[in-house]
C-alpha cells in the first residue's frame, strides 16, 4: 500500500515559478496523451528535504519517449531518445533537460500456487531504485497534480535520517550502489540503517566489486570526491574496506585525512577567491588519495579505474615534475617573479591546488598563492602580431623576444607600452649584433 498525501503546497512554495509552470506543462501534455506522469527519484527526494535540486526525472506509465516527443513538438524543444531504454531527454532551447523514462505494464509470474501478479508500472519502476530515499513520486497530471506516492516508506526513512535498500540483493544487482549509499548518507548527514549496512559488509567480504567496470567504479567514487564532504566519504569508504577495490595498497590514515582536510581548505579558498569552477576537483582529490604511491602503484589504480588516457599527464609528468617544484619552493631563498612564473606555468590548475595544500613552508604557500593570484594572467603588451608589424622575419627569435618581454614585466621591469617596445629593439637588435 503506498502512503499517498498531498505535496502541492510543497512544490507551490519550494519551486520557483517558472519551474512549477513547466511541470504544469509537462502534466498538461500528459493529459492530452491519456498518460499518467510523475516526477520522481532525486527531485523528489531534495523537495521533501527542502535541498535544491532542479534535474527534473519524469516517469510516464506507457511510451516516454512518444511523450517527450510530443511536449517538445508543442514548445519547440529537441529531443534525444534512446529506444532500446524506453528513455528521452527533452532539451529547451537554454540548456535545460528533462529527463523521461517509460514504465511499463509487467506482469510477474509467481510460486506455482498463487496467481499471476500484475503490479503497477510506476511501483516497478520505483522498486528497482537503489535506496528508499529515492522512490517517491509525484503526479503531475492535472487531476491529480501535486499527490505524493510513497510506496517503500522513503518519508519514515528521511525522518529517521536512513539510507536504506529496498531489498537484500540490491547490491548484488548493482555494487555500485555502495559507493552511492555512502554518497547520500555523507551528503545528507544520514546513516546507513543497520541492515544496509550488514549488506554492505557481506558485498566486501564476497567481493563483489570483482567484475565491476572500472567506467562505473570511478564514475561513482568521482561523484563522491565532488560532493560536499568527500573526507567522510572516504572515511566510511576505509571503514567498509572499500579502498583497496581501487587498489590494494590505499588506505586512510592520520596523515591522509590531514591531506584531505588541507584539499578542502585551499579549495574552498581557490572558488571563494576565483568564482571559477572550471577545474577538476575530482582530480585534485585523487591526488590526494594517491600521495605517497610510487608510479608502480598509481598505474595500477589508473588501470582498475580506467581512468581515460587524457588525464594520464596529470597523473605522471606533472605529478612527478610538481613533486620537484614544490622542493624548490620550499627551499630556494630568493625567486623572482620571472622564475617562479617559468616554473609553475607548465602545471595545470589542479595540480597547483594539490601542491598549495601540501606545501609546508610559509613560504612555499606565498609563492603558489602569488603565481594563482597575480602571476598566472599576467600578458605583455606586445604580441607576435606587433613584432610582424616591425618587419622581423618570423622564427625562433619570436619567442625569445615575447619571453623577455613578459619576464620583465613579471619583474616589473617594464610597465607601458613603449617600455616593452624599447627592450623588444634592444634584444632584436643584440640578437642581429
Ligand atoms: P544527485 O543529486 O547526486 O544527482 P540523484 O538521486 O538525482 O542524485 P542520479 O544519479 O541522478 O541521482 O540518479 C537519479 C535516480 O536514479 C536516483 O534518484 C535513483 O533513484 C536512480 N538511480 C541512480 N543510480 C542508480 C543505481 N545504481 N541503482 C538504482 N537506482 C539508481
Amino acid at each position: 500500500r503506498a502512503y499517498i498525501r498531498s505535496a502541492s503546497k510543497m512544490m507551490r512554495d519550494r519551486l520557483s515559478p517558472g519551474y512549477l509552470e513547466l511541470v504544469r506543462e509537462l502534466g498538461k501534455i500528459a493529459d492530452a496523451m491519456g498518460l499518467e506522469a510523475f516526477l520522481v527519484g532525486g527531485f523528489v527526494r531534495d523537495l521533501v528535504m527542502s535541498h535544491k535540486n532542479e534535474d527534473f526525472d519524469v516517469v510516464v506509465e506507457g511510451d516516454g519517449i512518444a511523450f517527450a516527443r510530443r511536449f517538445a513538438q508543442v514548445h519547440g524543444y529537441r529531443v534525444h531518445s534512446h529506444s532500446e531504454f524506453g528513455t528521452a531527454v527533452i532539451i529547451m532551447e537554454d540548456g535545460f533537460k528533462i529527463d523521461v523514462a517509460s514504465a511499463r505494464f509487467e506482469y510477474y509470474a509467481s510460486p506455482a500456487s498463487l496467481p499471476v501478479v500484475e503490479t503497477s508500472s510506476l511501483k516497478m519502476d520505483l522498486y528497482r531504485r537503489d535506496f528508499t530515499v529515492n522512490t517517491m513520486a509525484i503526479q503531475i497530471n492535472e487531476k491529480s497534480f501535486g499527490t505524493l506516492i510513497d510506496y517503500f516508506g522513503a518519508q519514515r526513512d528521511i525522518k529517521a535520517k536512513a539510507i536504506r535498500v529496498l531489498h537484500n540483493l540490491s547490491f548484488v544487482e548493482d555494487p555500485t550502489r555502495v559507493f552511492r549509499a555512502i554518497r547520500f548518507e555523507q551528503r545528507y548527514g544520514f546513516s546507513i540503517g543497520k541492515l544496509t549496512s550488514n549488506l554492505i559488509k557481506n558485498a566486501v567480504k564476497m567481493d563483489f566489486f570483482r567484475h565491476l567496470s572500472g567506467r562505473r567504479l570511478f564514475s561513482e567514487l568521482k561523484l563522491i570526491l565532488e560532493d560536499e564532504n568527500p573526507i567522510g566519504a572516504v572515511d566510511r569508504m576505509a571503514g567498509y574496506n572499500l579502498l583497496p577495490f581501487i587498489h590494494p595498497d590505499l588506505d586512510f590514515g592520520p596523515e591522509k585525512q590531514d591531506l584531505f582536510e588541507s584539499v578542502k581548505e585551499v579549495l574552498t579558498w581557490h572558488d571563494l577567491q576565483f568564482m571559477d569552477d572550471s577545474y577538476m576537483k575530482w582530480a585534485v582529490q585523487f591526488l590526494a588519495l594517491f600521495h605517497g604511491f610510487d608510479q608502480d602503484q598509481v598505474d595500477a589504480a589508473l588501470l582498475r579505474l580506467e581512468i581515460a588516457p587524457k588525464f594520464h599527464d596529470l597523473f605522471y609528468e606533472h605529478r612527478q615534475y610538481g613533486r620537484q617544484c614544490l622542493y624548490r619552493l620550499e627551499r630556494e631563498d630568493k625567486m623572482v617573479n620571472s622564475e617562479l612564473y617559468r616554473m609553475l606555468t607548465l602545471l595545470p590548475t589542479e595540480m597547483l591546488l594539490f601542491l598549495l595544500a601540501r606545501a609546508k613552508s610559509k613560504k612555499a604557500k606565498r609563492r603558489l598563492t602569488r603565481f594563482l593570484t597575480e602571476l598566472k594572467g599576467v600578458a605583455c603588451l606586445l604580441s607576435g602580431k606587433t613584432l610582424k608589424q616591425m618587419g622581423i622575419k618570423p622564427g625562433p627569435i619570436y619567442k625569445k623576444v615575447l619571453d623577455a618581454v613578459l619576464d620583465a614585466r613579471l619583474d616589473g621591469k617594464v610597465f607601458t607600452f613603449e617600455d616593452e617596445m624599447a627592450l623588444a629593439v634592444r634584444l632584436i637588435n643584440d640578437a642581429n649584433a
